[in-house]
Formats: C-alpha cells, sequence, structure tokens
C-alpha cells in the first residue's frame, strides 16, 4: 500500500507543475513553531515559510481578527474604502516611519510597485527621459520571480530560457561602492536593495556600505529602495534590517510576515515626494489592501509590538548564532562560516563534505524544517516566537546530524 505521504506527494507530482522541490514531508497541521506530518510526526519549523511566519503558526489573535472580519466583509476589492485599511495603513506608517503605505499582495508585487515608483519618479521628477531610467541592483539580489525580476537576477538558474527581459538594471557587486559608482549614469533613478541578502545565504554586507551607499544615493539625487520582504518586521532583531546600518531608505519593500502568518500581503512604503508619483488609475492589484488582509496585518503588526518579538529575535538569535558556532566548531571542518542577526542564519556548508541538501533530508527526518540555499548553505529563520527549549532541541538534532556524517 502506498503511505500516506507518498499519496499526496505522488498526486503534487503527477498534476503540479515541477517548480519546486520540496524535502518529503507532507504537512497536516501546525500550531507555533511545531508542524505535524500526515504520519503523526513533529516537526521543530526552524524554516517559518521563508520568514513568513514570524508569529508563530495561527497565531491565536490573528486567527481571531481573521474571524471576526469574515464575519463582516472579506474582499470587496478597492472600488470601495473599507473599515479595515485605513487603520492598517496608519499603524503600518507609524512603525515604518513612512507618510504613505501602498498595500499589494505577493512580495514581488511589491517590488514591481517599488520599481514603476522609481521609474515614474526618475521622469516626473529627476527629468530622467522615459524609458531611459535606469536602476541598480545587486549581483546575488533576489527580488521575486517575474518576469521583469528575474531579468535582472544575476542567477543563471532563475534566468534561462525566460527572456526577453526589461531593459534598465545595472548590476553592482553587494557590498561595494566602487562597482555601485561604476554601475551609475546619470540616467540612475533608484538602487533598489536588500539589506542583508536573504536567497543568496543570508548574505551581510560590510560593515559601513549602507552607511556610505546612502549617502552617495543622497549626494546623486538617487532613490534608496531597500526590501525588506524577508528581513523586515523583527527578523534581525530590529524592526527592520537597514537599522542596523544606521540609516533610512527612501522606500521600503515589505511582505511574508506582514501577512501574519495567514494571508499574502505585501506592501510598498514612501514619502509624499516620492509615493506622489502615483494617481488614480497609475498602479493597483484587486486583492492588494481587501478588508480581510488589512484586519489580519493590522492585527499581526499589534502581536509583533504586544508580545516584544522583536526584542526576542535579537535575544534568541543570539542563543541561536552562538549555539550553531559552537556546533560548526566541533563539526570542523564540514561547516564554512555561520552567519545572519537575530533569528535568521545561514550555516555555510564545505561542498568536500556535504551538500546542503543532504543535510536538510537528514534534518528533516530528524524533526528539525530548514532549507537549503544553492548547494552549500542551510537557512535558518524560525518563528519569532520559538523557545530556548525548541532552539536546543533543533541545534541538537542539527549537532548529530552533522557528527553522523562526518564519521
Ligand atoms: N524580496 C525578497 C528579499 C525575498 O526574499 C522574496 C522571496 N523570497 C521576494 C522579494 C519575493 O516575494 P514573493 O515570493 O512573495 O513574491
Amino acid at each position: 500500500t502506498v503511505s500516506t505521504t507518498q499519496n499526496f506527494i505522488g498526486k503534487e507530482a503527477r498534476w503540479g507543475a515541477r517548480n519546486y522541490q520540496p524535502v518529503p514531508v507532507v504537512v497536516d497541521h501546525a500550531r507555533d513553531c511545531l508542524v505535524w506530518d500526515v504520519e503523526g510526526r513533529t516537526y521543530i519549523d526552524m524554516m517559518g515559510a521563508y520568514s513568513a511566519v514570524s508569529h508563530g503558526h495561527l497565531h491565536p489573535r490573528i486567527v481571531a481578527a481573521a474571524e471576526r472580519q469574515l464575519g463582516r466583509v472579506a474582499v470587496t476589492s478597492r472600488a470601495y474604502h473599507g473599515t479595515t485599511l485605513g487603520p492598517f495603513l496608519e499603524k503600518l506608517c507609524a512603525i515604518a516611519g513612512f507618510e504613505r503605505a501602498l498595500p499589494m499582495n505577493t512580495g514581488a508585487e511589491a517590488v514591481e510597485t517599488a520599481i514603476k515608483c522609481a521609474r515614474r519618479w526618475g521622469h516626473f521628477v529627476k527629468g530622467i527621459a522615459d524609458g531611459r531610467q535606469e536602476i541598480l541592483v545587486a549581483r546575488g539580489n533576489f527580488h521575486g520571480r517575474t518576469s521583469t525580476i528575474v531579468g535582472f537576477s544575476s542567477e543563471p538558474e532563475y534566468r534561462a530560457g525566460f527572456g526577453p527581459f526589461a531593459p534598465g538594471f545595472a548590476h553592482f557587486d553587494f557590498g561595494d561602492m566602487d562597482s555601485v559608482r561604476a554601475a551609475a549614469t546619470g540616467n540612475t533613478c533608484a538602487v533598489l536593495v536588500e539589506p542583508i541578502q536573504g536567497e543568496a545565504g543570508v548574505i551581510v554586507p560590510p560593515a559601513g556600505f549602507f552607511a556610505e551607499l546612502r549617502e552617495w544615493c543622497t549626494k546623486n539625487n538617487v532613490l534608496l529602495i531597500i526590501d525588506e520582504v524577508q528581513s523586515g518586521l523583527g527578523r534581525t532583531g530590529r524592526w527592520f534590517a537597514f537599522e542596523h546600518e544606521g540609516i533610512r531608505p527612501d522606500a521600503l519593500i515589505l511582505g511574508k510576515a506582514l501577512g501574519g502568518g495567514l494571508l499574502p500581503v505585501s506592501a510598498f512604503l514612501a514619502d509624499d515626494a516620492v509615493m506622489g508619483v502615483f494617481n488614480p488609475g497609475s498602479h493597483g492589484s484587486t486583492f492588494g489592501g481587501n478588508a480581510l488582509a488589512a484586519a489580519v496585518a493590522l492585527e499581526g503588526l499589534k502581536v509583533i509590538e504586544d508580545e516584544n518579538l522583536v526584542a526576542r529575535s535579537a535575544a534568541l538569535g543570539e542563543y541561536l548564532n552562538k549555539r550553531l558556532r559552537e556546533v560548526a566548531a566541533e563539526a570542523a571542518p564540514l561547516v564554512r562560516a555561520v552567519r545572519g542577526r537575530g533569528l535568521w542564519v545561514g550555516v555555510d556548508i564545505d561542498p568536500a563534505h556535504a551538500t546542503a541538501r543532504e543535510l536538510v533530508e537528514k534534518l528533516a527526518a530528524g524533526g528539525v524544517l530548514s532549507k537549503e540555499t544553492h548547494d552549500t548553505v542551510i537557512r535558518f529563520a524560525p518563528p519569532l516566537t520559538i523557545t530556548k527549549a525548541l532552539v536546543d532541541r533543533a541545534v541538537q538534532v542539527f549537532r548529530q546530524v552533522l557528527l553522523d556524517k562526518r564519521a
């Protein structure tokens, strides 16, 4: 007989497109930091859906907010005003320190919003001829999967066969100001960059890079747009990763955790002078800022505040980092580096000894969910509600996986 797990995996393999290759775990239900599969096995969620489940699975307050809203109205589209969108945007702007926010659904949509806004700003405000605007992006970037966005990826895997791509993007090396200056022209209207490169393997920039970039952008009248889809809302131990750099961007992109672990909610934030380039009819999405999404996202922001999840991420992140460094030292030479900020860690595996994928599969078999990035990095991004006891258990499993591999 076919196991329940094989049955569900088989259906996905038969009827789905083959655009993902997850580990063989079929999730049945989840609560906070724990996940149960269809065989009744329990897992510690050390991945949190790539930082989308920062509040823990099915946070009771966020579920209750959704249920309250489901008793009123869920989706109306932006054809009408509602009772939840305004309060959500007000709260979001207060937390992030921007004058306006534009709600969308996915991270990629909010990035597309940023690109459109930057180009219009470049034309309307900076006076660049329309069609000549250029945006600088980092090598190794990840901003989503639409054709415009993969068009400026530097990863062959994300691009191959998907051309032709939109022009108007130029690359610099993440962390290298000389390459920013070399890539810029008089038509440069914006720099679009992650504060820490997530999909590239949790790459932390060299100290001082962002301060210098900020100064250069101001001097050259170029917008600094920071994509915090993965890093934002407490992940790095601050509300926003740019705070570690002592800077403020001109615009901010949020997603993932903004949906409270329940729904896709993203946003593009900027001040009047930048957001003002949008007028009615110039941009939008049927579901962006819908009544249910806004209710859920608002409650999610309040939960982060009320439960002090940002401080918790800083403290437990430091602990997770320290424990992983200890295990890495013990398992030398399997691990080349442990890096990250807050509850966001990349463990760099020496490919001479193991692939990240095989270790991720062994971790899953041992009851810990993580994610490999490329062939060499294992990424951990647990819910910010994780406990010290669960971190200890997860690290213990990881230690055993590494030591077994080395043996
Ligand atoms: N920006 C960053 C920094 C991301 O990490 C991601 C997703 N990993 C995205 C954008 C795209 O978000 P989505 O998958 O919701 O489109």
